[in-house]
């Protein structure tokens, strides 16, 4: 691990320096986000404070003189499945697709050839995934999709059952805010509301809202509450190592990135 924290915030540079960046075929990054109800006990701004927290972390585990270049967070994402809730921002998806693609465009206008979208929050997924696969056949970007929720958690840190059901506002997202940002839970709201997802998977059969057959949800399906898990397995401890592991994921997959072959990647000449 290095200690020195690597690459350079796309916003710090002038429009001179960033072209020269270009001639060192570097990996841009591009948060992406969310602003939504997490409950009682977590802010508002909970997808993007760990988002960041885990890049910020990762920056410190990359090689020396990587050259990253990091995009301003699009704090903002697709939460449609939040909008019950006071307080939740939700860009329409395709409004999303076409933020996350005008981006990757700039990238591209800029002379980068590797884009990572970064991702912090579920429901971006999808959008990512569209997005990413769009930039691909028009502009030959090779976009990366590294949602860290789909990074594998490090061994026993928490029943097998949190990880499934605990899908928002649960112990990972609580303790990784114990860890990034202390002073914002709410700890008198502490506490497990059971997910549907649980019940459905005491019964047996294959629908749950995530898994093999998942079905669309909106939170309060999950729990009336909009938050499901057992947020009070969090500690700060937890939370360390959490951000540890998918930081160093993270820094992984960047400099997998970097490594990759691209030539392969041609835009397709095809009329738009
Ligand atoms: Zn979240």
């Amino acid at each position: 691990m290095n200690a020195s924290r690597q690459g350079a915030d796309w916003t710090a540079l002038t429009s001179v320096e960033l072209e020269a960046w270009a001639e060192g075929d570097g990996v841009a990054v591009l948060p992406l986000a969310a602003i939504e109800q997490h409950g009682g006990h977590l802010p508002l701004a909970t997808d993007r404070t760990i988002g960041e927290g885990l890049l910020e972390a990762a920056r410190h585990r990359l090689p020396e003189n990587f050259p990253l270049l990091v995009l301003p967070t699009l704090a903002v994402g697709a939460s449609d499945e939040h909008t019950a809730f006071a307080g939740t921002l939700s860009l329409p998806p395709e409004v999303a697709i076409a933020v996350i693609e005008a981006h990757g465009e700039a990238v591209a206008r800029a002379g980068l050839r590797r884009l990572v979208l970064f991702n912090s929050h579920g429901g971006n997924t999808a959008v990512a995934d569209i997005a990413a696969l769009k930039l691909r056949r028009r502009l030959g970007l090779l976009v990366v999709k590294a949602h860290y929720m789909r990074f594998a958690p490090p061994a026993d840190s928490l029943p097998a059952a949190e990880w499934r059901h605990g899908l928002h506002g649960g112990a990972a997202e609580t303790a990784m805010m114990l860890h990034l940002a202390p002073g914002t839970l709410r700890r008198a709201w502490l506490d497990h509301p059971p997910s549907r997802g649980e019940a459905m998977a005491a019964q047996g059969g294959r629908l749950g809202p995530e898994g093999e057959a998942a079905f669309a949800w909106m939170a309060e399906d999950l729990h009336p509450g909009g938050v499901v898990g057992d947020a009070r397995l969090a500690s700060a401890a937890l939370g360390e190592r959490l951000v540890a592991h998918y930081a160093q994921c993270l820094a992984e997959v960047l400099v997998e990135t970097r490594e990759l072959a691209i030539d392969d990647f041609q835009a397709r000449s095809e009329p738009e």
